[in-house]
């Protein structure tokens, strides 16, 4: 493990934002925190940069880690362009190698508008730009708080491609945060936060597997043809309107039970089970 938490809490007052946390944040790995806006995500990042101290409880690193970040507001100035922004910064290490910048901008994308201010980028292309400035230490890990927030859908899989990029080929360690739950299909391994404790952790899949059903429905040519299903198959019936669902444990399953029934089916739906669908049966909520 880079990187494990233990029992962390961070109290505001009265108010407990992190309550017993515990996380283990493995090598090489791309990692998501998740959770509605209020969950506590961003403070457990940023006990995790190291920006605040906990209240109780403690973070364990790996030996001399060396930690990048990309906070939700960024730190680069408007007026200048990509690369002199990302030259000022590297300035301030000591030990950054001359063609580091130029390396960055080739590498994330960033050429066609390195010469333009920062202010007048897209979302996207600040985000890019912000990832870059994060990396030009080279750290082992990366931490983005909300990277992809207020972004659009197209935009948030681009910085996803490149997280995953990132990941792969370079063996970056990435943790990030966000509150949109059809994102971290790509991550290796989500933790679910609400009210500052952890709900449940594993990779999407096996989230899913655990707590959201499939759904399988339906609609039967006649009523009278009810007869023909098997009754510990079939999860409810709606007389109304001659609707009957399934919860099958997956695609093959689904496919089994259309063919096994096909005479009597007029027509159909299935949709998989998806991590909105198991953050509602774990907390009884939707996403806030
Ligand atoms: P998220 O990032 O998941 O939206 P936060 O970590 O920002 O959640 O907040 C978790 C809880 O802690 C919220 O109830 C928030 O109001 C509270 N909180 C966060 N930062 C502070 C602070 N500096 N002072 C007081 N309360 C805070």
């Amino acid at each position: 493990m880079i990187l494990t938490t233990d029992k962390l809490t961070k109290k505001y007052k009265a108010q407990t934002a992190i309550n017993h946390l515990n996380l283990s944040i493995e090598k090489g790995s791309l990692t998501a925190l998740l959770g509605p806006n209020g969950a506590g995500k961003s403070t457990t990042m940023q006990l995790l940069i190291g920006l605040i101290q906990p209240t109780s409880g403690k973070i364990s690193y790996q030996n001399q880690l060396k930690i990048g970040a990309v906070f939700q507001t960024s730190v680069l100035d408007d007026m200048l362009t990509v690369k002199e922004n990302l030259q000022i910064r590297a300035e301030q290490y000591h030990n950054i190698a001359k063609t580091r910048v130029k390396e960055l901008i080739d590498q994330l994308g960033l050429v066609s508008f390195s010469k333009q201010t920062y202010g007048n980028l897209s979302g996207g292309q600040k985000r890019r730009v912000d990832i870059a400035r994060a990396l030009l230490n080279e750290p082992e890990i990366l931490f983005l708080d909300e990277p992809t927030t207020g972004l659009d859908i197209q935009t948030r899989a681009n910085i996803w491609a490149l997280l995953k990029d990132l990941q792969t080929k370079q063996n970056l360690t990435i943790v990030l945060t966000t509150h949109y739950l059809n994102e971290v299909d790509e991550a290796d391994k989500i933790f679910i936060i609400d009210h500052g404790t952890l709900i449940t952790q594993g990779s999407a899949q096996n989230i899913k597997q655990r707590f959201a059903n499939n759904l399988l429905s339906v609609q039967l040519k006649s009523q009278k043809d009810l007869q023909a299903f098997d009754e510990l198959e079939v999860s409810t019936f709606c007389k109304e309107t001659n609707k009957i669902t399934f919860s099958p444990e997956s695609s093959q399953q689904a496919i089994h039970l259309l063919t096994k029934y096909q005479t009597y089916i007029q027509s159909f739906e299935f949709r998989l089970g998806t991590i909105d669908d198991a953050f509602m049966n774990l907390t009884g909520n939707e996403v806030r």
